[in-house]
């Protein structure tokens, strides 16, 4: 196996997870663990290799044992061992845990940017909304460095019609620029140093595109921050040793948080426990960290889209938050020959016992939300779980006005807010019959003034931001 290769494994989201032959796969395993109890590999790392009297090994912190389960610790500290580390040498030779997104951060703070954003100035000029300045504040107490980046990114998901309009004015061309000359500065580095640049993989490129030009525009405060960015702090998770220039935006946009290492950030989005359809030992574990977080986060079963969403936390629960979500099961892509069925997401939620009595529901059949509200899918169900975990008052099947034209049978809404706006999940657009009806309702309530609020379930994923005027 090539060592290249060996540190893609782990590089971030953006790498592609093929399937290997598996003989390749054996020997990929059999080399790995014969490392971890050795020297580290040799690597391609452009820079003398340090010298380590053990290897290095993410081992729990207490703080963060303190929240797990027995076998919950047991399982992280075991997958950790097989999935193999990242490492360089950094102050006094010491090992420390760096990803591409460090040389990604050096090429922000380059002279290459400076230009770019001095022409920048002359040349574009983009109107922000008005929530754009709290958001960057409230970045900014978390990362100088990524508050710029973040805030853009938090912006996509909180305003897209916001972004449509930047996305097609002369400001994309000087992203454009800032980016090349991102490129061009990370050209002589190895090929997966180059990933973590805007436009170099596959996922959620174009966002870093627009949260460049955001950067851009913002320079000036970004770059007073290179030196806070470079100082080493240890992982509240794993004691790995970082920097924070070495977390990509996403990742602190995920996590909402600079308190943990890049290889734990990874962790938080890809997960550790992948389902191979094999007898696995940690099953306990990931029922455990379904009822965890079904219990503390959402009230309820939450579907995929909730679990992979960003952790917004309070404070003092984000540590649990973010070693369950760690622990939550995802699919495995490449499965060699299983010997049970993969286990669908439903699945896994019937397996730790969270789907309540509706679990079996088909087609026209209701489902009991936590407050004891009936609902027609998992969707809807979804949503009212999220009013009733943050207190928002919430009346199912209000009717609409009556109106001889528009009305004369009685439409129900799905919610009434407190302050009488409707809510509506709008789980099955795409058939004629139901888009009618969805029309003939906005027709209603912009004929009676009733405020109205559209869900589809595109947006599970951004249900505080669109709760926001709710949320006390
Ligand atoms: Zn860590």
């Amino acid at each position: 196996m090539s060592h290249s290769t060996e540190r893609d494994g782990r590089a971030d989201s953006e790498v592609p997870r093929s399937a290997p032959p598996r003989a390749e796969l054996d020997a990929d395993i059999k080399e790995l663990r014969a490392a971890l109890g050795l020297e580290p590999p040799v690597d391609d790392w452009p820079f003398a290799a340090p010298r380590f009297s053990e290897g290095p090994r993410r081992r729990l912190t207490e703080v963060a044992r303190l929240l797990l389960p027995d076998h919950a610790a047991e399982t992280l500290e075991r997958e950790w061992r097989t999935t193999g580390w990242w490492w360089m040498p950094g102050i006094d030779n010491e090992w420390e845990c760096s990803f591409a997104s460090d040389r990604f951060a050096a090429g922000v703070w380059g002279p290459g940017l400076r230009a770019a954003v001095s022409r920048t100035r002359k040349s574009a000029s983009v109107q922000f909304p008005p929530s754009a300045g709290e958001r960057l504040d409230r970045w900014s107490s978390i990362s100088p460095m990524h508050a710029a980046h973040v805030t853009m990114l938090e912006l996509l998901e909180a305003d897209p019609q916001w972004w449509d309009t930047v996305r097609h004015g002369d400001y994309v061309v000087a992203a454009d620029d800032w980016v090349s000359r991102l490129q061009d500065s990370l050209s002589g580095l190895p090929g997966d140093e180059r990933r973590s640049a805007p436009r170099g993989g596959s996922d959620g490129s174009n966002l870093l595109d627009y949260a460049a030009a955001g950067l851009v525009q913002l320079g000036g405060l970004a770059l007073t921050d290179a030196a806070t960015a470079d100082a080493v702090r240890q992982c509240v998770i794993c004691d790995t040793p970082y920097r924070v220039r070495a977390l990509s935006a996403h990742e602190v946009y995920t996590v909402g948080s600079t308190q943990y290492c890049p290889l734990c950030c990874a962790d938080v989005v890809q997960g550790v426990l992948h389902d191979q359809g094999a007898m696995d030992p940690w099953a306990n574990t990931a029922i455990w960290a379904i009822r965890t977080v079904s219990a503390h986060d959402f009230s309820g079963p939450p579907s995929r889209e909730q679990v992979a969403a960003p952790l917004r936390g309070p404070r003092e629960r984000h540590l649990l938050q973010v070693l369950t979500r760690m622990l939550i099961p995802r699919d495995a892509e490449a499965v060699f020959q299983p010997s049970r069925k993969q286990r669908s997401w439903t699945e896994w939620l019937a397996l730790a016992e969270v789907l309540g009595e509706g679990q079996r529901q088909s087609r026209g059949t209701w489902i009991t939300a936590t407050d004891g509200h009936l609902c027609r899918s998992m969707f809807e169900r979804h949503i009212d779980d999220f009013m009733t975990h943050y207190d928002i008052a919430h009346n199912p099947e209000p009717q609409y006005p009556y109106d001889a034209g528009l009305n004369p049978a009685g439409l129900r809404a799905d919610w009434q807010l407190a302050d009488g706006t409707f809510v509506e999940a709008l789980g099955l657009t795409g058939t004629s019959e139901y888009d009618q009806k969805v029309e003939r309702k906005k027709a209603l309530a912009s004929r009676f003034n009733v405020p109205l609020l559209l869900i589809t379930p595109a947006d599970l994923g951004r249900l505080p931001h669109l709760f926001a005027p709710w949320l006390v």
